[in-house]
């Protein structure tokens, strides 16, 4: 490390006082989750490829999340919290998901597993280890709620945003978020923000909050669309919530190709006006670092900068309105490398420090936001323009 590096970490580490610490909710048992190896995350074995790769969602990628957290710059700021993690309740994944779907789960782990849907492998070990995902990101939300501190990260696989009260999807089974949310409100929060960034739709939050005014779910990714009877939803703009909740979904389908700039363009120009009208009372920021300019899940092309930057976003927005209460759970993330410095990048900017720690081995990304621009200026103007509690964003 150079003396002018050096000089950055140890002011870093006196800004700690005042940014605060990141607790971080981890157990080992989620590696146990084994989804397989084949052609990307299909599980086949064509018979022609010498080299099969491991299925996307495997423990790897976690395992150098813990090793970053544990050995990386930003350790002295994280505190380890072993959660004596109990899975949970049959009430508790009730709140979110139908007896019928919590059966036909217990019935798949029974017979031995199987594949639920298309790339997602319930194997033996994985029911267990999405169970102790759950239960983790409750024992997160749980540590706020009781306040013995203000951010928590939930580290857990298998990841949950894609997971719908009726059905897995997308490498999910239970809805690690959305069963923290409901926590949350069952214990009085009256207003719940959900900020997702993975590549993909959170369509699995989304359709659990579908009805509800309580919980804004706004989710930025690639324009991806539906994908199958697992993911019926688009992720269009018009997916906008019903009922009661409509106009609290909002989706940010943003070009393939967008990077930090258009990230942080549509976070300040859109994401940060609609949560500050809501007023939530607790921040819920999912994470999936898939869109990344590396990942070979996502088109998107966000490098430790954005990261860094949407954190501090998120950050600012929980100092101002949830008391700096904030959750972050983890959901994809499939470069085994870079996915690790990217949360390290976004953690960073959630504890908002002055200066980076860890500097970008991969960046430079060429970006061209113009088109990102365009498209987000189009989506808020529908959004304003539909939804009633952001007609105010219009002067
Ligand atoms: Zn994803």
């Amino acid at each position: 490390m150079s003396e002018h590096e050096q000089e950055q970490r140890q002011q870093s580490v006196e800004v700690a006082t005042s940014s605060g610490e990141m607790n971080v909710f981890w157990e080992e048992g989620m590696l146990d989750h084994e989804t397989g190896d084949g052609v990307f995350d299909s599980g086949i074995d064509p018979g022609f490829l010498d080299v099969l790769e491991k299925h996307p969602e495997n423990s790897d990628r976690i395992r150098n999340m813990v090793s970053i957290l544990k050995r990386g710059p930003i350790s002295p700021f994280i505190s380890w919290q072993h959660a004596s993690s109990t899975p949970p309740t049959l009430s508790q994944l009730l709140s979110f998901h139908t007896q019928e779907y919590i059966n036909s789960l217990l019935e798949a782990d029974k017979n031995g597993g199987k594949m639920i849907c298309s790339g997602t492998f319930l194997n033996i070990g994985s029911l267990k280890a999405a169970l102790l995902a759950a239960g983790t990101t409750l024992s997160a939300i749980k540590y706020i709620l009781d306040g013995h501190g203000k951010i928590c990260y939930a580290l857990v696989r298998p990841p949950g945003h894609h997971a719908q009260p009726t059905q897995a999807d997308g490498y999910c089974f239970l809805n690690n978020a959305g069963i923290a949310v409901q926590y949350a409100l069952d214990s009085g929060c009256k207003r719940v923000a959900v900020i997702d960034i993975d590549v993909h739709y959170g369509n699995g939050t989304a359709e659990g909050f579908y009805h509800s005014d309580k919980v804004l779910t706004v989710s930025l990714h690639m324009n991806h669309g539906s994908w199958g009877p697992s993911h019926p939803q688009s992720g269009s703009i018009n997916e906008l919530g019903e009922g009661a909740g409509f106009g609290y979904n909002l989706n940010v389908p943003l070009p393939n190709g967008t990077g930090d700039k258009g990230y942080k363009y549509a976070m300040t120009e859109l994401v940060a006006p609609a949560v500050r009208n809501f007023d939530p009372d607790m921040m819920v920021f999912v994470v999936g670092q898939d869109s990344s300019a590396f990942d070979p899940n996502g088109r998107q092309c966000l490098t430790m900068e954005g990261y860094r930057d949407i954190g501090k976003i998120i950050r600012n927005l929980a100092d101002d309105h949830s008391d700096g209460r904030i959750l972050v759970v983890q959901e994809g993330g499939y470069h085994i490398t870079y996915s690790a410095y990217c949360l390290h990048a976004t953690l960073e900017g959630v504890l908002n420090l002055s200066h980076p720690l860890l500097s970008d081995p991969i960046a430079y990304y060429p970006e061209d936001d113009s088109f990102a621009v365009k498209a987000v200026d189009s989506i808020k103007n529908h959004h304003i323009q539909v939804v009633p509690f952001l007609r105010e964003l219009n002067n």
